[in-house]
């Protein structure tokens, strides 16, 4: 379901305020979401929000529909989306629901679904609430079993003390070296978990932007151009990491201490790298996921799995493989022993901690992996996506490429370079990414691809 300011995919529903984040269509999607939580035998739902204007207006509509559907409602305020989801579990919730547009500009909004105890919702379940968002039921509770709304404030508390007692976070080594960190929270629902956070594991922490009153001064998508008052912030305090988060905080990206952007993959490679040390055990990944990740699978001997794009499949394929560690290009990682969602929050804790205790700078972790250079661009959708027989059609002048079709269109030549195109889940645009250890091929790959896409769409 996908109009200009409407997406409903893999990540939820997101939509622009003003526009298709009304409160009819919250209703609609609360109403729905009590059936399919009813359904399963469930009582009690979680509602936490981002820092979003519009996130207080949008918990009244959810749990006006949740209560008057006799499910009780617990708001859990604003927390980063990994703390909700942990906090679903840690205080056994029946569904969570989180108000966040993730990385959207700040007049998107939108809503994250999660079933029993924080998982999120299946392909089967997806599709349930679309029908019913679509048909809505009539389920509503009689007269004397409407629900209740209470408040609980210990979602972010539960969260920070869960990643402090990971086996790989070692507050010991973080004091003795007094690692210095700067954090960006971009004035998201990170400000209220990861400055208290890192103080709490020993850092010196700076805090950027940490104000969580929901207006953004910067893109809110933690990206190499919106990050110069961080890049600037490290070397003035001499800091050996910057840490940035996106508005919910599922995303972490990095700048090191000279206030050089680390490319977000690396998030997810540093972070896997420590894990996998502690435990191993399958990474798995996204088929938009670059070698960087590869090499660190080799480097553990552990095998790498390819999912589609979209946390829910990664997480439903960590589950079944027992895997060590998951994540997605973004830099989002999933780190199972806090919980089976992105979690920038956990992940910059990890990072921090086997910084100090490995030693060295950050730069010269980073320069452990060989160089690759993966680049994206956006094609705006002015009509239905094209499959995938049309899109090979498109790029026949990739013979010599094998192809894959896990989501989208993947390429892959014998020396290594890919470009893959594919319909977003969140925005209505097909995504084009391409990746080689050489900056002209990579960039004459995604060239040649977006061309044949926008062709396409004339
Ligand atoms: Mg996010």
């Amino acid at each position: 379901m996908t109009g200009r300011d409407f997406v409903f995919g893999v990540s939820g529903f997101r939509a622009r305020t003003g526009e298709s984040f009304t409160a009819a269509n919250l209703v609609r999607f609360g109403n729905a979401f009590a059936r399919l939580v009813k359904q399963r035998g469930g009582r009690v739902v979680s509602i936490a929000r981002d820092t979003r204007l519009s996130g207080e207006a949008a918990l009244g509509a959810l749990a006006s529909a949740l209560m008057l559907n006799g499910l009780d409602a617990v708001d859990f305020g604003i927390a980063p989306t990994p703390a909700a989801l942990y906090a679903a579990s840690h205080f056994e919730m029946d569904g969570s629901l989180t108000i966040t547009a993730s990385h959207n500009p700040a007049e998107w909004n939108g809503i994250e679904f999660a079933m029993e105890r924080g998982r999120l919702l299946n392909a089967s379940e997806r599709r349930l609430l679309e029908a019913w968002f679509r048909n809505p039921p009539r389920t509503f509770a009689p007269w004397n079993e409407t629900g209740s709304l209470r408040v609980e404030e210990g979602a972010a508390e539960a969260h920070i003390e869960r990643v402090l007692s990971l086996q790989s976070v070692d507050a010991e080594a973080v004091r003795r070296r007094a690692l210095r960190v700067v954090v960006d929270a971009g004035n998201g629902a990170g400000s209220i978990v990861s400055p208290t956070l890192m103080r709490r594991l020993g850092c010196e922490t700076t805090e950027l932007y940490c104000e969580p009153n929901g207006i953004f001064p910067r893109n809110p998508e933690p990206t190499e151009g919106s990050l110069d008052a961080l890049k600037a912030a490290v070397k003035e305090h001499g800091a050996d990491i910057g840490i940035a988060h996106d508005p919910d905080a599922d995303r972490t990206t990095l700048i090191d201490e000279t206030g050089a952007f680390v490319p977000e993959e690396y998030t997810f490679a540093l972070t896997a790298d420590v894990l996998l040390k502690e435990r191993r055990g399958p990474i798995v990944t996204t088929v938009v996921t670059g070698a960087l990740l590869d090499e660190t699978a080799q480097k553990h001997d552990v095998p790498i799995l390819r999912t589609p794009v979209g946390v829910g499949h990664v997480v439903e394929k960590m589950a079944e493989t027992s895997a060590a560690v998951g994540g997605e290009s973004t830099g989002g990682v999933v780190l199972p022993q806090v919980h089976l969602t992105t979690d920038g929050v956990a992940a910059a804790a990890v990072i921090a901690s086997g910084l100090a205790s490995r030693g060295g700078t950050l730069s010269d972790w980073v320069n452990e992996w060989g160089r690759y250079v993966l680049v994206k661009r956006k094609v705006r959708l002015t009509t239905r996506a094209p499959d995938v027989n049309r899109l090979a059609e498109a790029m026949s002048w990739a013979q010599e490429a094998s192809a894959e079709t896990t989501d989208g269109l993947k390429l892959t030549w014998e020396d290594g370079s890919w470009v893959s195109v594919r319909p977003s889940g969140t925005e209505p645009v097909m995504r084009v990414f391409a990746e080689s250890r050489d900056a002209a091929r990579a960039q004459e790959l995604l060239n040649r691809a977006a061309d044949a896409v926008s062709r396409l769409l004339l």
